[in-house]
């Protein structure tokens, strides 16, 4: 990309755009348009057109655009106290911990910055708590095809997905792939080598795809059995998404590990690592760490997240307007059941699997060009990750726009 003229220092507002936009690094297929606020659900683009925002960044903002708890908060500490390293104790870091602790009935917390650091700190933990029982030959991570973890190298060996790792080899040893929901299966993996079962009980980035309802419960009795630990990947699935605090809760199991990023707190980075307290011990000073991790600004913003989704009927109202969300999901797929071929997920963590015939890049980008924001994911599956604050009329008004492109698909109009 060459300029005419370079521009000397006298670049206007345009060149430095287009100078900022050239000097970052390719590695999204980004999109031709760029927020600068947001409200609730919605995004303000640069030319003040309006945005129903179904991607929530990625299943980051719980609570939506500029939730005014959040924004005093984070106002707040700013005027305050922005870092002070983990040399130091962390009153919010405290706090926050002692919810998380509570919250999920696990008694320590690790906190880091981004959801790879908190899987990847996971399976560190999951390893030494081996080792300090004496059981140093226990390594092995089982994880599960079409499985995501993150893009660190450790993470990129515990996702399932070969051409992400093209050219970053070799790959960190210890991880093995087993099918999909699929209890045999694990258990002829298991053994006395396996330190841990990583699992995501609904993977995001997999396609929405929902674990079958008694896997969990049967993950835990056969880690037990053969003495590995059970890590919970709730990343994308936990805060709320799915309905409840932390997305395996329904199948009504405790793992031994559990780690959070994306929406813990709403926007602001942050990563977290939940254990038990036989597992946390195992880590002593020095054996782990992170500069930035539960830094105060973070930790304020995740208690105010952690206080409103703990407040008296509010994830039962995500779950009221989750299964109004199915009931459109189900009517879209009557009415179009050649496009559709299955509605996938849970709570507002949903993927509309489209038939193969249909491309799901363009179909993304034509939504957007139709105002509405969501996010592809594998098997074809259009995925729906709307703040868990997102009302019935923006519900129907999502569906609408789904429609309406649908609609235009000429051999998938069944109406
Ligand atoms: C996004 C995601 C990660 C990685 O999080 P980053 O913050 O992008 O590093 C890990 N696990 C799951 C399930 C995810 O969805």
């Amino acid at each position: 990309m060459m300029h005419d003229k370079p521009g000397g220092f006298e670049m206007n507002q345009k060149a430095v755009d287009y100078a900022v936009d050239s000097a970052v690094m390719q590695t999204y297929g980004r999109a031709e348009i760029g927020f600068v606020r947001g409200e609730g659900c919605w995004l303000i683009s640069e030319s003040g057109d309006r945005y129903l925002d179904c991607a929530s960044g990625i299943a980051v903002n719980t609570l939506g655009h500029s939730h005014p708890r959040l924004v005093a908060a984070l106002i707040e500490q700013a005027g305050k106290l922005w870092h002070t390293s983990n040399l130091y104790r962390i009153p919010g870091q405290e706090l926050v911990a002692k919810l998380l602790a509570s919250l999920s009935g696990l008694d320590q917390v690790f906190f880091c910055n981004s959801g790879a650091e908190a899987t990847e700190a996971a399976v560190k933990i999951a390893r030494r708590a081996a080792y300090e029982k004496g059981e140093s030959e226990r390594v092995t991570i089982l994880c599960a095809e079409g499985a995501f973890h993150g893009r660190t190298l450790g993470m990129l060996a515990a996702t399932d997905r070969p051409l992400f790792r093209t050219g970053f080899g070799p790959m960190p040893a210890g991880f093995e792939h087993v099918p999909f929901g699929n209890l045999n299966a694990l258990r002829d993996a298991l053994g006395p080598h396996v330190a841990a079962v990583m699992v995501e009980s609904v993977q995001g980035e997999g396609g929405a795809r929902r674990v079958p309802d008694d896997y969990l419960s049967g993950v835990r009795a056969a880690a037990d059995e053969y003495g590995a630990l059970v890590i919970a990947d709730e990343v994308q699935a936990g805060i709320g998404r799915t309905g409840r605090l932390f997305s395996y809760e329904d199948s009504e199991i405790k793992p031994d590990i559990v780690a959070l990023a994306k929406g813990l707190a709403g926007g602001f980075p942050i990563g977290a690592v939940i254990t038990s307290k036989v597992v946390g011990d195992a880590m002593t000073p020095g054996t782990h760490g992170s500069t930035f991790g539960g830094n105060p600004l973070a930790m304020a913003a995740a208690q105010v997240i952690l206080e409103v989704l703990s407040e008296d009927g509010f994830l039962a109202d995500v779950r009221a307007r989750a299964v109004y969300l199915d009931d459109a999901l189900l009517g879209l797929r009557g009415q179009f059941p050649a496009a559709i071929t299955e509605c996938r997920g849970r709570g507002f963590l949903r993927g509309v699997r489209l038939d193969e015939t249909i491309d799901l890049a363009a179909f993304v980008k034509t939504l957007r060009d139709d105002h509405l924001l969501c996010v592809p994911a594998a098997e074809n599956t259009l995925r729906l990750l709307p703040p868990l604050t997102i009302s019935k009329d923006e519900i129907d008004l999502a569906i609408a726009k789904i429609a309406a492109v649908l609609r235009e698909i000429p051999k998938h109009d069944n109406e």
